[in-house]
């Protein structure tokens, strides 16, 4: 039916990748193009013989938009899965107008030198998306992206309004390690050691980082600490559900990472501002992810489950309801389907969803547009049949 030029070869791109090729009636082609290209060639030798997607491979730059565009019309893909990082974003979607390609990726545009994120400056691009009849879609993971369609299927099927929305991201997984993150260690560490903030009545509460903590028991994992972030959804959510009067986002992180964090932060490790080390120039940050595991490398090692989901509040028929929407996935049952723990798992395949919904045609509106703008019906039976299966509570324990 359709090619996918899939960027990036980490975690979430190996998982999309092998899901791809599970569902090759719809992805016929796939070609895997990453900085390192030796990553992208032995992903082609696991999966090449056991499908019948076609799988190429290529070296490129994916903050260089003229390797890009060059890339892009020689592969001829229908859609560019961006699966490699928030800071290239922005040269993907250029790239992609520049040859009228379909656009996918999982986390909003950062840039390099400041730990921010926020969807304006991929918003800005609506137009010239809608003119070139073309989509980009937005935060097409799991958190982003199935929170987002949770909440469009809720306000569908569940409620006239949603005065609240709590998004729960627990990881009860442990991987062994008294230190590594699940994700870019990167990205993963800009996110927790910067302010948090919720949505409220229409404007932003920010908080300290990590300064509002919460227990909750989670089905599946137990009772564990969360606290709240700052998290993109928030911001597109606010803007696409009407009436909202409350957003906030918490993730479950345990004392020992807490610890570890607090005291590479206090010695300086987590810095983005570059220092010189031995004559040459160096980002503290970005020697810390050098020296931490690769969270590719984690998923033999990493035993539990993790649960993330969405409870909502508002009206029904003029009556008060609450209602939590959610998905269990197990690590283990992860690594034996793809080779990749749950956290790569559950951000692969709502971006092979999302890019299925585009090339199937489901989804199909010009623009640059967040998951929640879109039907969530076919993408919530896409998650069932595609391994991330989700359940439904209408008397969950709210969160204080
Ligand atoms: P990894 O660090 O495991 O993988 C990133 C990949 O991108 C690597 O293969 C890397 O190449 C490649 N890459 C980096 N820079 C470039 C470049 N300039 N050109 C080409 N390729 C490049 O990250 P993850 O797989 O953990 O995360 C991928 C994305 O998913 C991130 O944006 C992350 O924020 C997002 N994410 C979203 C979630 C969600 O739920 N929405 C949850 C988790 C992650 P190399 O191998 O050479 O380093």
């Amino acid at each position: 039916m359709g090619k996918a030029l899939i960027i990036g070869a980490g975690g979430v791109a190996s998982v999309a990748v092998h899901k791809c090729c599970q569902n090759s009636e719809v992805f016929d082609e796939i070609c895997i193009a990453s900085r390192t290209k030796s990553k992208c060639d032995a992903l082609k030798e696991k999966l090449e013989g056991t499908t019948k997607t076609k799988i190429t491979t290529a070296q490129v730059d994916a903050g260089n938009v003229d390797e890009l565009v060059a890339l892009i019309n020689k592969e001829k893909p229908d859609i560019v899965m961006h699966l490699a990082l928030p800071y290239q974003d922005l040269a993907v979607m250029e790239a992609c107008l520049a040859t009228k390609t379909h656009y996918l990726d999982t986390a909003n545009y950062e840039p390099e030198d400041t730990a921010k994120f926020e969807y304006s400056w991929q918003w800005a691009y609506r137009d010239r998306f809608e003119k070139a009849g073309i989509t980009a879609l937005l935060g097409s993971g799991f958190d982003p992206g199935v929170t987002g369609v949770f909440t469009a299927y809720a306000l569908k099927h569940e409620f006239d309004e949603i005065h609240y929305i709590d998004i729960l991201d627990c990881n009860g997984g442990d991987n062994g390690y008294p230190f590594a993150t699940n994700f870019n260690p990167e990205i993963n560490i800009r996110e927790v050691t910067a302010n948090g903030s919720y949505w409220e009545n229409g404007r932003w509460v920010e908080t300290k980082p990590l300064e509002i903590k919460r227990t909750y028991n989670f089905e599946g994992v137990g009772e564990k600490n969360m606290y709240l972030l700052h998290h993109e959804e928030i911001e597109s959510l606010a803007k696409n559900i009407p009436g909202v009067k409350r957003i906030r986002f918490f993730m479950t992180f345990s004392d020992s990472y807490l610890t570890h964090l607090k005291c590479l932060e206090n010695v300086g490790m987590t810095s983005i501002k570059p220092i010189m080390f031995e004559g040459r120039e160096i980002i503290p940050l970005q020697f810390l992810k050098a020296v931490l595991p690769d969270p590719a490398s984690l998923g033999p090692r990493t035993v539990g489950k993790t649960n993330i989901g969405c409870i909502f509040q508002g009206v029904k028929d003029g009556r008060y309801k609450k209602y939590y929407l959610y998905n269990i996935c197990d690590h283990q049952e992860c690594y034996r389907e793809v080779g990749s723990q749950a956290v790569a798992y559950t951000t692969g395949v709502p971006a092979m969803i999302g890019a299925m919904m585009i090339l199937t045609g489901k989804w199909n509106k010009p623009g640059v547009l967040n998951v929640e703008e879109f039907d969530p019906d076919p993408f919530m039976d896409a998650l069932n049949k595609w391994g991330l299966p989700w359940k439904e509570s209408y008397d969950p324990v709210l969160v204080e």
